[in-house]
Formats: structure tokens, C-alpha cells, sequence
């Protein structure tokens, strides 16, 4: 008989969401709410690789700042193209194989980000994180790889059916002691569908079978299986939409020119040119009563606060439920969305787990530790 450990990472799944799931709780005796992080995957997803905030990896959104050498360095020649052929999905294709080309591994989408302000921005994930070295400082990828522990993953390069069947035909027949899965496709469901949309439903009940294979085909191989359910953040659907491009542009002032921005989904951040651009802007967006400004302090406490401005100078951030639309992610409205204040009760991410989970963990900074202590006891490895 051997120990297994088994993680399934879901992006996207809340806690909430999860808590109404009819079944889905079946087997997991310990079930822990986890507060996310500020941000998007980009940021939660290496904080929960190496058990330390966005301020301290690095990472935080997709695009930050150029500074030096980018994947897009040259990219400057895009503002001659006329506005048709730069929003072609020619030159999409094109520009994706471009970068990378130019070496770049990690996950990253040029969605709808104007070509020509490519250059102004870098991306801040470059290589593998879900490998070990893959990530700024140590991960629990370095663990597993510095203490010669057979393991396998899976992630988001391929398909989730695939690596679901290969997971458990490895635990029917491997020797890994630990096999690992991440998936974003209940992330896509939801941003379709919303969180009562009858893929998510049915998504759902397809994990829940899989737990039940899980522990029938390590029950019947006489292994004990340690199974984690985890998520990296929740979704909030969609209440209303706002125009924040819109709304800047009834004022004299004009991007790029006076400013630089930045429109994610739920955030729109501002690197200034012309400092009385600034006050203009900052009242302007004060007025929609969508959102609010990011104090150096919430910054702070999100685990956020990049003295370089490598996110922004300035960050406005909506309120649940507000989707900016359009916005560099896209000009059509989806049900639900993530990326707002980690507080709200359906940003709220999981671990659920066959095995006790000790008080400390409270979010996504406590599961690495919380991960390399099962592994030790996998093991058999006495502190
Ligand atoms: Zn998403």
C-alpha cells in the first residue's frame, strides 16, 4: 500500500459556488474558504506556487510596464498599419507567434490590447509556472524536484479531458506519489455563462464523478489517496457594465499622449505624462460611482504595493458585479467576471481536502506550506 496525493486546481471555482454544488463535497471531511489575492489569475496562481505575495514574486496582472528589452521591443512599427489591419486576426496569429517565438512560455493573450501601444508593455509571465525554476524564487516545483519525488502535472497546455483521463489512468497504473492538475475550464464556462449556466452545472458534476473514480481506483489498488480540491480565486457575475473609455474621453485630455492606461476587465490603470491630467482623471472616474481608487495603503494590504509603478501609478478598480466594457480584454460582455475585491463573498477561493487542514490556512498564501507539509508526511518524513 503507498500514499498518493492528488491536487486539483480549479480556476475560478468559489467557495460559494462549490457550497451549492450538490455531491461535490462528498469525501472531502475537511472544507477551508480562502481569500484570494488582488487581481487576477497572473498574481494568485504564482502566489500559491511559492507562498508569498504578488509584491514579493513579482507578478501580479499580465501586462505591466516596458522597462528594457520586452517581448514586443519593435513592435512600435504596428501604428503605421491602418486601424483595419490592426485589428485583424492575421495580425493577431502573427504577433502571438512573435513573441513567442522570442521565448516567451508563459500564458498570455494579446486580446484586444491596441497594437500599436504593445511596446509601452511587457509581460510578466515568461516562463513555465507550473515547472520547476519556473517561477521567481523557490516554488513548490523546486520542493518536488529537490527532494526526488516522483510527480506529474498537467495545465493549461492541452485539454482538460486528456489530462483528467491520463491523471487517472497514472494513479490506476504510475508510481507518481503526487499528481497535480490545473484547469481553467470552469474559468471559461463561468465568463460565458455565468455561475448558473448549465455548462458550469454540468462541469461541476463531471468532477464530482471524477473523485468518486479517483477513490475507487486507488481503493481498489489498495493505495491511500490524499485528494485536494483548490482554487485560485471565485467569479461574481456580471450585474451592469461601464464605459470608462468612454467616460475619458469627454475630457481634453487624451491617451497616449497626456497618459498612458492600462483597461483590464476590472481595473483601468494610469501611468501620467502630463501631471494635471491626473487630478481630471481621478475625479472623472470618482464620478462614474463604479469603483474607487487603489490608496497606496489597500495596496499595501492586498500584498500589492510595487514601489516601481510596474503595475500602474494609479489604479481604479470596480465594483463587483461591474464589468468595464469595453476594455484591452474585450469589447463583449460577458456573465461573470473576476478580478475585484478579494473581500467580496464570491471572490472567495477553496481547499478542500480528505486530510485535516490546520487553522493557519486562511488563503493563498498558506497552501505551499500547507502542500509541503503533506508531502512530508507522505513521506513519512518526522520534523
Ligand atoms: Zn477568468
Amino acid at each position: 500500500m503507498s500514499r498518493r496525493m492528488v491536487v486539483l486546481l480549479v480556476d475560478a471555482l468559489g467557495w460559494e459556488l462549490a457550497g451549492r454544488t450538490p455531491g461535490l463535497a462528498d469525501g472531502f471531511a475537511y472544507r477551508r474558504r480562502l481569500e484570494t489575492v488582488l487581481g487576477f489569475s497572473s498574481g494568485a496562481l504564482p502566489t500559491i506556487f511559492t507562498g508569498r505575495p504578488p509584491a514579493a514574486h513579482g507578478r501580479f496582472l499580465m501586462y505591466r510596464r516596458a522597462r528594457g528589452d520586452t517581448p514586443f521591443s519593435g513592435f512600435e512599427w504596428l501604428r503605421l498599419l491602418p486601424a483595419r489591419a490592426q485589428r485583424s486576426w492575421r495580425l493577431t496569429r502573427l504577433l502571438t507567434r512573435a513573441v513567442e517565438r522570442r521565448g516567451v512560455r508563459g500564458y498570455f493573450n494579446l486580446y484586444e490590447v491596441p497594437r500599436p501601444l504593445l511596446a509601452e508593455f511587457d509581460l510578466a509571465e515568461r516562463d513555465d509556472i507550473f515547472a520547476p525554476g519556473g517561477l521567481p524564487g523557490d516554488s513548490l516545483w523546486d520542493v518536488l524536484a529537490r527532494r526526488s519525488i516522483p510527480w506529474r502535472g498537467w495545465n493549461w497546455r492541452g485539454r482538460e479531458e486528456d489530462h483528467l483521463a491520463a491523471l487517472e489512468d497514472l494513479l490506476e497504473r504510475g508510481d507518481e506519489r503526487f499528481l497535480f492538475c490545473y484547469t481553467a475550464d470552469l474559468d471559461d464556462l463561468l465568463h460565458r455563462e455565468g455561475s448558473e449556466g448549465p455548462g458550469v452545472q454540468a462541469r461541476l458534476a463531471r468532477y464530482r464523478e471524477l473523485f468518486q473514480r479517483l477513490r475507487a481506483v486507488a481503493a481498489a489498488r489498495g493505495d491511500e489517496l490524499w485528494l485536494y480540491l483548490l482554487s485560485d480565486h471565485g467569479m461574481v457575475d456580471v450585474t451592469r457594465t461601464v464605459d470608462m473609455m468612454g467616460t475619458l474621453a469627454t475630457l481634453p485630455w487624451r491617451w497616449p499622449r497626456d497618459y498612458l492606461a492600462f483597461f483590464d476587465s476590472t481595473m483601468a490603470r494610469f501611468w501620467w505624462r502630463e501631471r494635471h491630467a491626473r487630478e481630471s482623471v481621478r475625479a472623472a472616474l470618482c464620478a462614474t460611482g463604479a469603483g474607487r481608487w487603489l490608496e497606496p495603503s489597500a495596496l499595501e494590504a492586498g500584498g500589492a504595493l510595487f514601489p516601481d509603478h510596474a503595475y500602474g501609478e494609479d489604479i481604479f478598480l470596480l465594483d463587483p458585479g461591474v464589468l468595464m466594457l469595453p476594455s484591452f480584454m474585450g469589447s463583449r460582455p460577458v456573465r461573470a467576471m473576476h478580478g475585484f475585491d478579494p473581500a467580496h463573498p464570491d471572490m472567495a477561493a477553496l481547499l478542500w481536502s480528505s486530510r485535516p487542514v490546520p487553522d493557519r490556512v486562511r488563503g493563498l498564501l498558506e497552501v505551499r506550506g500547507y502542500l509541503e507539509s503533506e508531502l512530508d508526511a507522505l513521506l513519512g518524513v518526522t520534523a
